[in-house]
């Protein structure tokens, strides 16, 4: 039996929820250890590393070609600019993954 993360009742340990006010979590919140919070950040960094090339790159490729086109030159560079940026992305996420 363990006390109610909620009301402070006793719960089997193996119940669901609990018996006296319906929570949904009576152990109270999964704690993650060091080492799963260390991994969760570098792949929410990884995220922010994707998105980031990503944008950039489509960027860089609209913008090159807007000035050397117009508008569908723009569309293209774009496009291609994006296939460039998410396997770099994905690289840089992979070469850190190596080194931390
Ligand atoms: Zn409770």
């Amino acid at each position: 039996m363990i006390d109610c993360h909620d009301c402070g009742g006793s719960v089997s340990f193996s119940a669901a929820s609990c018996p006296h006010c319906g929570s949904r979590e009576p152990s109270g919140p999964y704690i993650q250890s060091p080492r799963e919070l260390r991994f969760h950040r570098i792949e929410e960094r990884n995220d922010q590393t994707l998105i980031g090339m990503l944008v950039l790159c489509t960027g860089i490729g609209f913008f090159y070609g807007a000035v050397t086109g117009g508008a569908w030159p723009a569309a293209g560079y774009g496009l291609l600019g994006a296939l460039i940026g998410a396997p770099a992305g994905f690289i840089i996420n992979v070469s850190r993954r190596l080194f931390e």
